[in-house]
């Protein structure tokens, strides 16, 4: 078995699957790949899957799979796995870190300390305690959120149309959620129904200086809208690590005020490449066809 490593995974995952046969990184081989393992960069197109005949499994570190043409990818008969369970937490601790950040202008004051301007009176801190925080969605990695949040004593609602209930969050429509919250944290996948779903419209319904923190995905929100409103005031802020591209080619929230932006790092904490690592292991050794 011939297992291609396309995109990055914890140092030690090319010695765990050796066991199974070869293991190599060099792309221009994905002819002789039996197996693939990707996480965001890789687009796995019509293309580039018909560049790959030798494919019979494809495994996504992480969630999301809006990467791969799974339809096309299965009609070729090749097998698309993903380890959704894995990377939950260390998204939520992102989510929890960019709300802290915002708040309390973490990066605005670290630049004063390193220029030498001393930003005491300049910075004005909120908190989170007694606030609500709007979720929507209120999927794996919303709930281990809604736990971090409540622990800061937070007012729980979620909004999620495929989901009733939830031991972790009061459920309300998007509009309830929208007017009540002073955090809304994006937790949907990439779908026709979720792209661009925060946008002028959906934010016009927001409580006057809310902040938005976004660990879902880039393209569920109307940049230049948040953009904005940004700098309007409608909104107090918006933490984002999810972009149209990854790297982003012209997003207008690089320009805006009030942001904290970070390269979708979400799923790249030590730990959770390790807990990717162990269930990819998991996978190709029940594969049957090896
Ligand atoms: P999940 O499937 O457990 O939860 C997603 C929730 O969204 C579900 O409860 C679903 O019912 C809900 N949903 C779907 N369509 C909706 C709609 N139209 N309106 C409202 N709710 C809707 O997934 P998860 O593990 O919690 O991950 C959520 C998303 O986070 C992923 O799809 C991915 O896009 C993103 N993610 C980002 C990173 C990162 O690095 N920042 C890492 C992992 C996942």
């Amino acid at each position: 078995m011939k297992i291609l490593i396309a995109d990055a995974f914890d140092a030690s995952l090319p010695e765990r699957l050796s066991r199974f046969g070869e293991v190599f990184d060099d792309r221009d081989r994905l002819a002789e790949a039996n197996v693939l393992l990707v996480r965001s960069k890789t687009k796995c197109t019509k293309e580039f899957l018909d560049s790959a005949p030798n494919l019979k499994l494809i495994i996504r570190g992480g969630v999301g799979i809006d990467n791969i043409d799974v339809a096309y990818a299965e009609s070729k008969g090749i097998t698309v796995n993903n380890t959704p369970a894995a990377s939950s937490v260390a998204v939520a601790e992102l989510a929890m870190t960019l709300m802290l950040s915002l708040i309390n202008k973490v990066p605005f004051g670290h630049e004063g300390m390193v220029s030498g301007d001393w930003r005491k009176k300049k910075i004005k801190r909120v908190e989170l305690f007694k606030k609500t925080l709007g979720l929507v969605g209120i999927g794996r990695i919303a709930t281990e959120v809604a736990k971090r949040a409540k622990a800061f004593e937070m007012n729980v609602i979620a909004y999620d149309k495929y989901v009733e209930k939830s031991d972790h969050a009061q459920m309300k429509s998007l509009d309830e959620v929208l007017a009540e919250s002073d955090y809304l944290s994006l937790h949907t996948p990439l779908t026709d129904e979720t792209a661009k779903m925060i946008n002028k419209e959906t934010i016009a319904k927001m409580k006057d200086g809310a902040f938005i923190i976004n660990t879902g995905r880039g393209k569920c929100v109307d940049e230049e809208a948040v953009a904005e409103a940004l700098t309007s005031g409608k909104l107090g802020g918006y933490g984002n690590d999810v972009w149209y591209s990854d790297p982003p080619e012209a997003s207008p929230l690089v320009k805006a005020p009030n942001v904290v932006l970070l390269p979708h790092i979400g799923a790249s904490s030590k730990e959770n490449l390790l807990r990717i690592g162990d269930i990819i292991v998991e996978i190709v050794e029940a594969f049957p066809n090896k």
